[in-house]
């Protein structure tokens, strides 16, 4: 029965639903007290007429899912005055009568129900009026609210992802959607990064199982391949070393010192007399540069010479003889003795910039000789610092003289920080070009300092036989 009526009633709502059906004029709405109520809360729908003809009598039948709403009250708005007949709640019906014509029109009926189950559908509450009069209808119409039951506490499905950062879950009981932001873990590296491509991270949402991706950015770690000599030296040019990255091809280098020059032994090319001055060459058996060193002239050496005039404290003497080497008849001068003072008395301190003086009686002659006492030099104390040195910019210490108080500011070089393969400082397997220089360096000093000892040997040497030479041939 309740089925055919809904049936019915369904038919005219699909008119209602968009405006209220009347007959004879009369209109019939209904209004909610809220579109969606939370389980266990109620509801008021008022139905109100308006257009209607006077009636003496008016009925109310109501349908609603009863397994989603209980009956809390249901009354005609004007039911005080009336010889009424109550709503009868079994079969959700209700009528009311007057004794005279009665204006039905504004409120009509209010109903409170109490939603019980909560569901993911909008339920229709349903309400049809008939007036009458003496027997006839004079007006009929229904008019129907939909009303949506939420949980009081939502039991929640499984998450699913929504978009790139949401997830959702829907309620099972009610339906409602509830859209929170993905909650992602730790990540792990699905490729990692080389100094040539990009790696990536790939993140999971704990929850609904969704993923992003990151990009890791390239690293700074090469894979250098060995220092190779890209260019070569010279004895006064630098040279450059180089190196590969296998994985991606970028070159590094570094600078070779130059090698210095690699002299053979001195030659001589023409020889001092002894009035004039001899040469001597040497050359670089790598780049053939020549480097030329003058000779003294020997000067003359007499055997037996006859002085002429005698040296004094600051006169030079002279003698005279025949040189044993060039047989030349000639003279020779004897140096001044220089002053012969046995004590010198300081005339004037020396300090740390300015020398001092200090004067001395030759016994030889009586003359006053002044002889300069070298200015001290400063002695600096411990330096203090002044500005400390970070590691972007140097700092400032200042040393003072203990003696004059001069000061002298130094500079405090930048902290160290870890600086990452400047070509210089990392030397692999292989690297043994500094080395070469550092050692062709040693090997010019020791030489030179050989040469400095052997020369003059080796000039007296040759005097030496020469003199000889020349002894045995007088002799004979
Ligand atoms: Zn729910
Ligand atoms: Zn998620
Ligand atoms: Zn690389
Ligand atoms: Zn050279
Ligand atoms: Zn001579
Ligand atoms: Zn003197
Ligand atoms: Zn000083």
């Amino acid at each position: 029965m309740k089925k055919i009526l809904s049936l019915f009633i369904g038919l005219i709502l699909i008119f209602s639903v968009a405006m209220p059906v009347s007959a004879a004029g009369l209109s019939v709405k209904v209004t909610a007290s809220s579109a969606t109520v939370t389980e266990g809360q109620n509801v008021t729908f008022t139905v109100s007429l308006s257009g209607a003809a006077k009636a003496t009598s008016g009925s109310i039948a109501v349908t609603y899912p009863e397994d989603a709403f209980g009956f809390v009250s249901g009354s005609f708005s004007k039911e005080k005055d009336a010889a009424m007949k109550k709503f009868d709640t079994s079969k959700n019906k209700g009528s009311i009568a007057f004794d005279t014509d009665t204006d039905f029109n504004g409120s009509y009926f209010v109903l409170t129900l109490k939603a019980t189950t909560p569901g993911a559908d909008m339920l229709d509450v349903t309400f049809e009026v008939i007036l009458h009069k003496t027997g006839d209808d004079v007006g009929s119409g229904s008019a129907s609210r939909s009303v949506k039951i939420d949980c009081k506490t939502h039991a929640y499905g499984s998450y699913s992802k929504k978009d790139s950062s949401n997830h959702t879950r829907t309620c099972t009981k009610c339906g409602h959607v509830e859209t929170t932001a993905h909650s992602w873990n730790g990540g792990s590296v699905t490729k990692a990064a080389t100094c040539k491509e990009t790696g990536s991270k790939t993140y999971t949402c704990t929850k609904c199982g969704a993923s992003k991706t990151e990009t890791i950015a390239k690293t700074n770690d090469h894979s250098f391949g060995a220092w190779e000599r890209t260019k070569a030296p010279t004895c006064t040019t630098k040279g450059q070393d180089s190196r590969t990255c296998k994985v991606c091809g970028k070159v590094e280098t570094r600078d070779v010192a130059a090698t210095g020059h690699s002299f053979g032994g001195f030659t001589t090319v023409k020889e001092a007399s002894c009035e004039g001055k001899g040469e001597q060459t040497r050359t670089c058996m790598i780049c053939g540069v020549k480097e030329t060193k003058e000779l003294a002239a020997l000067g003359h050496s007499f055997q037996n010479p006859t002085v002429i005039k005698q040296p004094t404290c600051t006169e030079p003497g002279e003698e005279s003889g025949k040189c044993t080497r060039c047989g030349k008849e000639t003279t020779n001068k004897i140096p001044a003795t220089g002053h012969k003072v046995d004590v010198y008395a300081v005339t004037k301190d020396a300090t740390c910039t300015e020398a001092g003086e200090e004067t001395g009686t030759c016994t030889v002659c009586g003359d006053t000789d002044v002889r300069e006492i070298p200015a001290k030099g400063h002695t600096y104390g411990e330096p203090v610092v002044v500005t400390p040195a970070t590691e972007t910019s140097v700092g400032k210490q200042t040393k003072t003289c203990t003696v004059c108080g001069d000061t002298v500011d130094e500079e405090i070089p930048m902290l160290d920080t870890a600086i990452t393969s400047t070509p210089d400082d990392s030397q692999p397997e292989g690297s043994d070009s500094s080395d070469t220089t550092v050692d062709a360096d040693k090997n010019e000093k020791t030489g030179k300092a050989l040469l400095k000892v052997i020369l003059p040997l080796a000039a007296l040497a040759v005097i030496g036989v020469c003199a000889a030479f020349f002894v045995i041939r007088r002799k004979r």
